[in-house]
């Protein structure tokens, strides 16, 4: 602890103990608190989050046109139907989210500009000390905890990843990344240049180009990208009958999960008949004659990164249209005004946005120590990317990056009041993940294999991570339709638990 903290910890205001603390208010914050209180009456907890509001990702985020890039039907949560079009804005997502605090009376548990700055879990209380700064009045406050539920996410929400480029200084116009959104940007008729072909850049440029002079989304390399209607059959048929929408959203979500289980099967099975298929989609819009190869073929599988979704193929249209246009390229420097690439053409902007991804955070930027001795995560083997060994009473969502993240914010939550009610049932106050005998000799892997997903941010940022071993309970296998089934047959009994 630096001096700084030690003052702080030392002025701390003491503002209680509760039996779980749970860190954010994104989406899996609040579906944490939803099913504590359904699935553990009676336990206290209180959320504390960094901003001034819930959201997470969808307040954080402020650029035009800013949407999900996975459906809603499994992006919300299974116990709130979803009702409008699958793919939806951020407003929407924070109605939705906003519904649901509302609903289940969770505002009084959460305290807003609460920023977690240190977690000291003590083996002779079995209490973790949890900080927080508080952003309004800058005051440290203090928190006693039996468990910790991080719900932080897996990246700093201050400032998102920008490369080093040459001379970006000498270019006159503004350069601004989707994270930090500036309010007074101003891009009507300007030419705009934007650094990426992600999800970012890919709902972006559709909502920019109508205003814009023109767009050029400028990559280093292709990415895919799923297409089609802002629709759901199903969902479509079973409301004009009228069905009951807690129905229609149990079943959409059933047909969505077994649809995509059968693609993401293909991708790994048949990865050029997958790659055809979405490449031949993209042709639909785009006609046979653009050149499809340099800009929208990836050299890897399908699925080796995110793949998103870009609904009625807004994207392409714009492209199709002349308001947008891709180039593959890669950056020599910036220049006064725009950007040299190493083929030696000039690109001209008035603005350059750079969308170039996150930086991982793994551990919401808090300082955690176990009796005294600081934690390092990376040392750790991650329990099915939720808890870890050596880490009492802590478990960390990490959701799905293949199939939407909430899906599994409901499966820990599922895990996690199932175990906090065990530890009623047999009186203990203390669970700690660890090696069995039989794992000694487990070799000790990555997170995730890079063959099996590997964006950059991820990449980047692997060495913070908790090792994986090869075994499904020491792994994050990203595999939802193996994992509903596992998690509710996880044998609390098991010594992979070590109970005191
Ligand atoms: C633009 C964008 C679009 C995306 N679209 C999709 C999609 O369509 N489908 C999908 O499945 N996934 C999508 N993702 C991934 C997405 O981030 C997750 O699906 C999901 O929103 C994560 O929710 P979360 O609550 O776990 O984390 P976050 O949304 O990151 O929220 C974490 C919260 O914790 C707070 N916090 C962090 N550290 C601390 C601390 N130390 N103290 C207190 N509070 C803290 C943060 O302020 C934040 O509010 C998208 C991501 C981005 C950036």
């Amino acid at each position: 602890m630096n001096v700084q903290q030690q003052i702080r910890a030392a002025s701390a205001d003491s503002t209680g103990h509760f039996d779980v603390v749970i860190a954010g208010a994104g989406i899996s914050g609040v579906g944490a608190a939803y099913h504590l209180t359904k699935q553990c009456a009676g336990t206290s907890f209180v959320v504390l989050e960094t901003q001034k509001s819930f959201g997470g990702t969808w307040l954080t985020h402020r650029y035009p046109g800013i949407r999900s890039d996975s459906d809603l039907h499994t992006f919300g949560y299974r116990f709130k139907p979803w009702t409008s079009a699958p793919i939806a804005t951020a407003a929407e997502i924070l109605s939705y989210m906003g519904e649901v605090i509302e609903e289940n009376a969770l505002g009084p548990h959460i305290r807003y500009q609460h920023k977690i700055s240190s977690a000291r879990w003590s083996s002779e209380e079995n209490l973790w000390t949890i900080e927080a700064i508080r952003t309004d009045t800058g005051e440290a406050v203090r928190f006693t905890a039996n468990f910790f539920w991080m719900c932080q996410g897996y990246y700093r929400h201050s400032e998102g990843y920008t490369p080093e480029w040459k001379a970006t200084e000498s270019f006159k116009g503004r350069i601004v990344h989707p994270q930090q959104w500036p309010d007074d940007l101003d891009y009507k008729n300007k030419k705009v240049v934007v650094i990426g072909s992600g999800a970012t850049a890919a709902t972006l440029i559709p909502a920019i180009a109508r205003d814009s002079a023109h767009v050029t989304m400028l990559q280093r390399s292709p990415t895919y990208f799923r297409t089609g209607r802002n629709a759901i059959e199903i969902a479509e048929t079973l409301r004009a009958l009228q069905v009951d929408e807690t129905w229609i959203h149990e079943i959409t979500r059933r047909k969505i999960l077994f649809d995509q289980d059968a693609f993401t099967r293909k991708t790994f099975e048949e990865p050029e008949a997958a790659k055809k298929d979405l490449l031949s989609a993209v042709e639909a819009y785009l006609g046979p004659d653009y050149d499809i190869a340099t800009h929208f073929t990836p050299k890897y599988r399908p699925w080796r990164q995110r793949i998103a979704f870009i609904p009625d193929g807004d994207l392409f249209q714009g492209i199709k249209a002349g308001k947008a246009s891709v180039v593959t390229d890669e950056i020599e420097r910036f220049t006064e005004t725009g950007i040299l690439l190493k083929s030696g053409k000039e690109l001209e902007a008035d603005i350059i946005i750079t969308a170039t991804g996150f930086n991982l955070s793994a551990n919401g930027d808090i300082d955690f120590s176990i009796d005294g001795k600081p934690l390092d995560f990376s040392q750790t083997v991650t329990y099915r990317g939720m808890m870890f060994t050596g880490v009492p009473n802590l478990v960390w969502v990490f959701g799905y990056f293949r199939a939407s993240w909430t899906l599994r914010v409901d499966l820990v939550a599922d895990f996690v009041c199932r175990l906090l009610n065990h530890m009623k049932d047999i009186g203990a106050r203390k669970v700690t993940p660890a090696l069995r005998p039989e794992d000694h000799n487990m070799p000790l892997l990555p997170w995730i294999d890079p063959e099996n997903f590997n964006p950059g941010y991820m990449m980047r940022g692997m060495h913070l991570l908790p090792k994986r071993g090869d075994k499904p309970e020491w792994q994050h296998n990203q595999d939802y339709w193996a994992e509903k089934d596992e998690f509710p047959a996880i044998d609390l009994g098991d010594r992979a638990f070590v109970y005191e």
